[in-house]
């Protein structure tokens, strides 16, 4: 290991790793050997996951550092709290083109703020030279058998959906297109907007509401109307979609227009909300369910025993991007 990747590693990421105020007396061996000693609770499941963000795949080039790190750790959280599980570890594989002093003090500040904000230590990870990759894994528990999966849901299940999707991939057009949908919005929908790129909150309050209530779960990243299909698939089910019934805030409205608002709400990637089944008889819970994770939730459909996928709008069919059709992919810079 060259000197200055030595320096690097203490210098930024060592604070994190638990030892230094983040209280998590289960991280045994943090950063600096070549493994670290984990200690996990007795009698719970381990929960891990992992996501990897390529400059100008995931992000364009030249976003902000802070933005990255905390991107780069809460898309991954987002798969925790999409599980039901409560999040503890993490490990970063970094590939960056040249160690660069300001940018890792503003990405490590992004990583390491949200992941104090949610008690999660970096317990280790690599460092290579080369195009800026960002790869984490994290590590949570789940008591077994309350995990939130994607094949439970049964016919009749509410289709449910927590915040406002369609807004980051608004947010993504903005900073990459400003010109394309300045027409109208106020400066601060249009911030909002990028803000809900760039800052993603991961739902994690809201998985921890849904074990044993929710029948299955999915977390929102490649767009609504693909993730909820995805989850319809692996519980054997089709899925109707009401167009009316699709949280649209002011903010999309005002700077997109209603239809090209309406294309994020169900296309859009990025916004890392949760998507969710309800047995009906449990739809009076939802407001408390809310309540208890501080974000709105809608329902937006139901699971059908029909294995069709469908849109409607005042009952008639439309067309959905049920495959992962990236509404904005053209204006991607891959
Ligand atoms: P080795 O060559 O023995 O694998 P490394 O140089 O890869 O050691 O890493 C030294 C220590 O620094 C290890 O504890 C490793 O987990 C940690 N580490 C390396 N890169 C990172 C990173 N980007 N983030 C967090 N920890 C890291
Ligand atoms: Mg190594």
């Amino acid at each position: 290991m060259p000197p200055g990747e030595f320096a690097l590693i203490d210098r930024w990421f060592r604070p994190l790793d638990g030892r230094a105020g983040q209280g998590r007396p289960d991280v045994v061996l943090g950063i600096g050997d070549d493994a670290a000693l984990l200690q996990p609770p007795a009698g719970q499941w381990l929960v891990a996951a992992l996501d990897t963000l390529v400059e100008g795949r995931h992000f364009p080039p030249g976003s902000e550092p802070r933005s990255i790190g905390h991107r780069a750790l809460a898309v991954n959280l987002s798969d925790l709290a999409a599980m039901g599980a409560t999040p503890a570890w993490a490990l970063l594989g970094l590939t960056l083109p040249a160690n660069t002093d300001d940018w890792l003090q503003a990405f490590a500040e992004g990583l390491g703020t949200l992941a104090a904000r949610h008690g999660v230590a970096l317990v280790g990870g690599d460092t290579t030279g080369g195009p800026l990759t960002l790869s984490v894994q994290v590590l949570g528990f789940v008591p077994p058998g309350l995990a939130l999966r994607r094949d439970g849901g049964r016919p009749g299940d509410l289709v449910c959906v927590s915040g406002q999707p369609g807004e980051a991939a608004l947010g993504l057009r903005l900073l990459q297109h400003e010109a394309t949908l300045s027409g109208a919005g106020t400066a601060a929908q249009r911030q909002q907007l990028r803000r809900r790129f760039e800052y993603p909150e991961p739902r994690l309050a809201l998985g921890l509401a849904l074990r044993g209530v929710a029948s299955a779960c999915i977390d929102v990243s490649d767009g609504l109307a693909a993730d909820a299909a995805k989850l319809a698939r692996a519980s054997g089910c089709g899925l109707e979609l009401k167009a009316e019934a699709l949280p649209l805030s002011a903010a999309m409205g005002d700077v997109a227009g209603r239809a090209v608002a309406l294309q994020a709400v169900l296309g859009g990637g990025d916004d890392y909300e949760l998507c969710f089944t309800l047995p009906p008889a449990r739809e009076p819970e939802l407001a408390t369910l809310a309540a208890q994770a501080g974000c709105a939730l809608s329902v937006i459909g139901q699971l059908t025993a029909d294995p069709a996928l469908r849109l409607l709008e005042q009952g008639k069919p439309r067309s959905a991007p049920w495959q992962g059709f990236d509404h904005f992919a053209a204006e991607r810079s891959e």
